[in-house]
């Protein structure tokens, strides 16, 4: 099939959080197979072209877009080899993407542009494929940001403008993130006005909303994890406003586990380690652990764990229920390893109390990717003590790298980790229900525990780093869901 990825992120060169990685482990898995897939993303100013092999398209002329009331001069640029796998483009729009991020400016705010940013954004993707000559089987959008090349699909380019059927599959990495917009935005995006009111598609509460629209427009509907999918259907908390709405597309909506992209996760073969290491052989994790402890300058008590967290600051990801008992484990010799940027509010308290224990507590207030393959493999425990988690990629790397997860029983975290009861010769991890920070303290104290019993502990591990969530199965499934979206359009 020819596929064509519409996404803003997709890792190591535009990665915020998971969505990056699994646009570029879905991509590559399903390149493996034989599909032809090709991602168009925004060519964002930060990206250092000389060092990404980005460069200008040149078969393709300059082109003028019109957004709202404005044209846009784009131009098309590729990034690495021709004869890669998984062809990757990007749009040059310097008004619309230079000088910042992918979703906010280097400060932190948020965009005052971003319908712009997304309307042109799938626009161009849309385009590409007709200037190509190259028949597109599905577009796949990711997350709200893409849902404008699906509207555009169906409501803008007909089947004669976009060469090939285009079956439309929306995936949602988070449904918190919605993009809603005052209603007289409508002409930004160039559609009818109809879909900005009631009953339109973008209508949400006089509002509008492009992942609502996305989620009755595309095709397909999935969500990274089966009980992700659950929650959102069944549970108003993880509806987010729109638990009707995907209840009203019934068997068109669905989850899909994220894989591991366990080409990029090898504590095996990691070149970001002190030592490397795998499950016949761990001597190098405690060289990790060691290397972790005197970079990060910290050390545990003796006999208690590293605590690694490696995430976005924000309130979807526990940090609240972390802050409070972070002191007092401190005083009791547990050491913390964080690295995360995110709310300030949330950074600020981080910052405070590892001012406060500075022999125990590290937080490193930035992104870094070699750092975060430090923690995971020099960490005894990953806490990701989620409110909610869509599938979270993080306590499958911790898994891989013998680190394991504290988890809150929350989205793809129950698919992916299992309770460890003392004792017990099953699990993989340390699971607990309640948000509260107590119910994070009660399990982080049974974690320390089983920590004491060192073949317990290895046995533990040993079944955490055997665990593999490749991406094989659900590549199955996306061409499944692909299947369908073509014969829609047909
Ligand atoms: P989400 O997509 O909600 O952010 P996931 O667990 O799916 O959460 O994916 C998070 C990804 O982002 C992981 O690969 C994690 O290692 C990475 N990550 C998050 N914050 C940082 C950071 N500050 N530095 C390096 N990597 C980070």
């Amino acid at each position: 099939m020819n596929i064509l990825m519409v996404s803003a992120e997709m890792a190591p060169f535009a990665k915020v959080g998971g969505m990056a990685d699994v646009a570029a482990a879905l991509s590559r898995s399903l390149a493996g197979r034989g599909h032809d897939v090709r991602v168009v993303l925004p060519l964002y100013g930060a990206l250092d072209r000389e060092k990404e092999k980005i460069r200008p398209l040149k078969k393709l002329p300059p082109l003028s877009l019109r957004v709202g009331q404005k044209m846009h001069n784009i131009r098309f640029h590729v990034r690495g080899s021709t004869s890669s796998a998984v062809k990757i483009y990007l749009v040059e729009c310097s008004e619309l993407f230079d000088q910042r991020g992918i979703y906010t400016y280097n400060d932190g705010t948020g965009f005052e542009d971003s319908l712009q940013r997304s309307n042109l954004h799938s626009q161009a993707a849309l385009l590409l494929p007709q200037l190509l000559q190259w028949p597109v089987d599905v577009v796949h959008a990711h997350d709200a940001s893409a849902v404008p090349s699906i509207l555009y699909r169906q409501n803008w380019y007909t089947g004669k403008q976009l060469p090939g059927p285009g079956g439309t599959l929306l995936t949602i990495h988070n449904l918190a993130h919605q993009e809603i917009f005052p209603a007289d935005n409508a002409q930004t995006l160039g559609l009818p006005r109809s879909l900005a009111s009631y009953p339109g598609l973008l209508e949400f509460h006089g509002q509008l909303n492009l992942l609502k629209a996305g989620i009755l427009a595309a095709d397909q509907v999935n969500t990274v994890s089966p009980n992700y999918a659950l929650e959102t259907t069944q549970n108003p908390e993880y509806g987010c406003g729109l638990q009707g709405i995907l209840e009203s597309r019934g068997q068109d909506y669905c989850g899909i586990l994220n894989g591991g992209d366990y080409e990029t996760w090898d504590p095996a073969n990691d070149k970001a380690l002190a030592a490397t290491y795998n499950k016949d052989s761990m001597a190098g994790k405690t060289k990790c652990s060691q290397a972790l402890l005197k970079e990060l300058k910290i050390a545990p008590a003796s006999g208690k764990p590293v605590c690694g967290f490696v995430g976005r600051l924000v309130g979807q990801k526990g940090v609240d229920l972390l802050l409070p008992i972070m002191g007092r484990l401190a005083v009791d010799g547990f050491a913390f390893a964080i690295l995360g940027t995110g709310e300030q509010r949330l950074e600020k308290a981080m910052a405070q109390v590892s001012k406060e224990h500075p022999e125990r507590i590290s937080f490193v207030d930035q992104f870094d990717e070699n750092l975060a393959h430090r923690i995971y493999a020099g960490s005894d425990l990953f806490l990701m003590p989620s409110l909610f988690e869509p599938c979270g990629l993080s306590q499958m790397y911790a898994l891989r790298y013998g680190t394991p997860p504290v988890v809150r029983s929350t989205g793809g975290l129950t698919d992916t980790v299992q309770d460890a009861q003392p004792d017990s010769a099953e699990g993989t991890g340390f699971v607990f229900d309640d948000s509260r920070p107590e119910s994070l303290l009660a399990v982080l104290r049974r974690a320390e525990a089983m920590f004491c019993q060192p073949e317990q502990w290895y046995q533990l591990q040993m079944r955490g780093m055997k665990k593999d969530f490749s991406w094989d199965p659900a590549v199955s499934k996306y061409e499944e869901l692909y299947r369908v979206a073509i014969s829609r359009q047909k």
